[in-house]
């Protein structure tokens, strides 16, 4: 990681509601209110440069929404995005290429998000064509050059994405990402479409990378275990929020919040608390219709009616800031002792 303790990418109170409400006629026949999806409401963080931060979270979480507010795909509904001290916003402005470049994503999906007809050369040098002055030599050049990087050979740059397998496009979408010497990618879940054995591949790559290029990442992902291979830092996400973020190892080794614990308890090989975590319960709610207060009570053991009425302001503990209740006030929360006390019920 950089030395650079400023942030590359600073996200402040940032919210993104959709209009999800029937059609005008049918609302005012009805009389039905207008509905909004809150899918991220109120999430703040910092990426340093050189740094992975992951965002985790079961689906719907707003963690993709996230990603794709970061290059520019919606725009805010609430709160500030910086990169490098400039607002977001100037991107999608005239003149707004030159940031727009030097930040890339890099989509779950390698078999969706190549061009099928144009052969691997093309696919990687389009963004130089978009951003660059360079002339079709340099391209051709740079194309090799970036196949190499990511562990292909360039005479693959003459084939069509339908004649590599999986793991191998993902790698030729890096390739293309990697094209015009971003700063930052936005991955989001870059290797879930991927066989498991393929994962680490790639996973592998993308880490090499990172030291050589002295990149940034925002790594998307519902997989845990991933996430414990490439992150320094992780936040955990429910409901539009953050509920936890800390360093990699404080998480994982201390995890406080019930959800958190609830999502490490599905995956013991790696979780390192003891065995003192929040079994796996319930569902997700409506997203359209969050419940009130901590939007996690209706699962969480430890729920007293203050979570009920009451969204919990977030609170720091060693490396991490942690929205609960509970953690705030120092609430026992031993699985085992909430299951049984009717003190913890009220
Ligand atoms: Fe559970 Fe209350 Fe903490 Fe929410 S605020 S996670 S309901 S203890």
């Amino acid at each position: 990681m950089s030395d650079d303790l400023r942030p590359l990418v600073e996200v402040v109170d940032a919210a993104r509601w959709f209009d999800v409400s029937a059609p005008w006629l049918e609302r005012v026949l009805t009389r039905k209110p207008r509905t909004l999806l809150r899918a991220v409401d109120g999430v703040t963080f910092t990426i340093r440069r050189g740094e992975t931060l992951a965002l985790v979270g079961e689906s719907g979480c707003g963690k993709s929404t996230i990603a794709r507010l970061l290059v520019g795909l919606y725009p805010l509904t609430r709160g500030t995005m910086t990169f490098d001290g400039e607002p977001l916003s100037r991107m999608l402005e005239p003149g707004g290429q030159g940031m727009r470049k030097r930040l890339q994503m890099i989509f779950q999906d390698p078999y969706a998000s190549l061009n099928p007809r144009w052969r691997v050369g093309r696919i990687i040098a389009e963004p130089m064509l978009a951003h660059t002055k360079m002339t079709v030599d340099e391209r051709a050049l740079r194309v090799d050059d970036l196949l190499q990087q990511v562990g292909l050979h360039p005479s693959d740059r003459d084939r069509y994405p339908h004649q590599f397998s999986g793991g191998q496009r993902q790698r030729i979408s890096i390739a293309r990402a990697l094209a015009v010497n971003p700063e930052f990618l936005v991955c989001d879940e870059p290797t879930s479409a991927l066989d498991v054995s393929v994962q680490a591949q790639v996973l592998n790559i993308m880490k090499d990378l990172q030291r050589r290029l002295g990149l940034t990442y925002l790594f998307i992902s519902h997989n845990l275990a991933v996430v414990h291979h490439v992150a320094d830092r992780v936040g955990v996400m429910y409901l539009g929020r953050i509920v936890e973020i800390a360093s990699r190892d404080e998480l994982f080794e201390t995890p406080r919040h019930p959800y958190t614990r609830m999502l490490l308890s599905a995956i013991p090989d790696i979780a390192g608390d003891g065995g003192a975590r929040t079994p796996v319960a319930g569902e997700v709610p409506n997203p359209l219709d969050p419940p009130p207060g901590c939007t996690f009570h209706p699962r969480c053991p430890f729920a007293r009616d203050l979570c009920r009425s009451q969204a919990p302001a977030t609170v720091t503990r060693g490396t991490a800031q942690i929205a609960c209740h509970g953690v705030a006030e120092g609430w026992p929360m031993d699985p085992d002792t909430a299951q049984a006390s009717p003190a913890l019920a009220r």
